[in-house]
């Protein structure tokens, strides 16, 4: 396949290791970029694993580990990648949880835990990848949303999380267009993974009833739009969010 880079791109996914991160990596290693595969430090085993899985396959890739919602580990990611390949080009925002519970049961903790991973640990990492791509005039930032910021029942905190992704991916993007860096979210729907596979049957079955392309997503259908707004050729596309979800919308 030829690939879409140019030039050498290094690329970080993270929360990498599995699910739509790994596929997005994957994706983005078989267009020729450098992958550096992150995920949680208690990880490691997986990451490696994931990396190895990519080295055999003739692509670049390694690992490196870190909690996206410590700001200490993220500084010192992204200061590390700099060390080691002198740039970044290619920012995915892929790590996330979810604690769902109803409104009136949700505990402090379940709220702060997904606020925590999953909109301030993309603030971290955009912040810190935002300081290294100005300076380079050129970049790609793509946020992984959820078509859930719309709103879902049992979801308040993973839908306020994905909804202000939305929020600071639309003001990044402003920010940084004069840099020639671009910002785009992706919100996929119902997507199989690790994350939804915990569903029970009756209630998966319902949720595809929803879809008119009458299926579950799979990774690489996510992996694909990734690896278009991370591409050079995507670099007057900006500020936009792209459902990926057959066609269902909240
Ligand atoms: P997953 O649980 O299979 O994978 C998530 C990965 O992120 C795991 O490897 C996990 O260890 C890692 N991770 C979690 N917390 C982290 C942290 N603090 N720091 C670093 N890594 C961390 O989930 P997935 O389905 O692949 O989800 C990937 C992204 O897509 C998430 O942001 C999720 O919210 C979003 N999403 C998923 C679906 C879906 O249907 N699966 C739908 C919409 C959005």
């Amino acid at each position: 396949m030829r690939p879409r880079f140019r030039v050498d791109r290094v690329a970080l996914v993270t929360g990498s290791a599995r699910g739509l991160g790994k596929a997005s990596a994957l994706a983005l290693a078989r267009e020729g970029a450098t992958i550096i595969i992150n995920d949680l430090p208690r990880n490691e085993a997986v990451a490696e694993a994931t990396a190895d899985e990519f080295r055999h396959g003739d692509l670049s890739a390694e690992v490196a580990l870190a909690n996206v919602s410590d700001e200490a580990q993220v500084d010192a990611l992204i200061a590390g990648i700099i060390a080691r390949h002198g740039r970044l080009d290619i920012l995915v925002n892929n790590a996330g949880i979810n604690r769902d519970a109803m409104l009136h049961k949700m505990t402090d903790e379940q709220w702060q835990q997904v606020i925590a991973v999953d909109l301030s640990g993309v603030f971290y990492m955009t912040r810190a990848a935002s300081r290294i791509m100005r300076a380079a005039g050129r970049g790609r930032i793509v946020n992984i949303s959820s078509a859930s910021w719309m709103g879902n029942i049992g979801q308040a905190n993973y839908a306020a999380a994905k909804a202000g992704v939305i929020g600071l991916s639309r003001t990044a993007a402003k920010e940084l267009a004069r840099s020639q860096v671009t910002v785009n979210a992706i919100c996929p729907g119902f997507i199989d993974t690790q994350m939804t596979r915990g569903i029970p049957d009756a209630i998966r079955e319902q949720q595809v009833a929803k879809i008119p392309l009458g299926r579950m997503g799979q990774p690489a259908d996510v992996a694909a739009v990734v690896a278009f707004l991370a591409s050079d050729e995507a670099g007057y596309v900006t500020g936009e969010v792209i459902n990926v979800g057959g066609g269902y919308v909240l």
